[in-house]
């Protein structure tokens, strides 16, 4: 499963933030998943589950964000907006489409548990 192998190098980039900023494990993970990034969000989700045990996010909450497609027409200059793949303008028919957004997997942000007390303000 391809999913499995992005799970093994998101996992191993949130090891490295939270050992930046010495976490003792993560809470939450937040990813961004486009229609075109490759990346079924309900497969990657099941590769989470799988691959967690034993890593830093064992007990992190994920959330799985699905983002639209962005395709801007280069007839007519409309820019869509979906959630599927779509080869053709809905403006004018054309199907000489660029893809504006929507191929990204991003991991948007995690959330840390550190035993650093904090900060007093200066
Ligand atoms: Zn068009």
């Amino acid at each position: 499963m391809h999913e499995l192998s992005v799970v093994a190098s998101l996992v191993e980039t949130i090891e490295a933030l939270a050992g930046e900023h010495k976490a003792k494990s993560v809470t939450g993970v937040w990813i961004k998943v486009g229609p075109l990034s490759g990346v079924v969000p309900e497969l990657l989700e099941s590769a989470f589950e799988m691959y967690r045990k034993g890593t830093i996010v064992e007990s992190a909450r994920l959330s799985i964000e699905k983002t639209p497609l962005r395709a801007v027409c280069r007839a007519c200059r409309v820019e869509t907006e979906r959630t599927d793949y779509a080869p053709d303008c809905p403006a004018c028919g054309s199907t000489d489409l660029e893809i504006a957004g929507g191929t990204d997997l991003i991991l948007e942000r995690i959330e840390l548990e550190t035993d650093e007390p904090v900060s007093p303000a200066q």
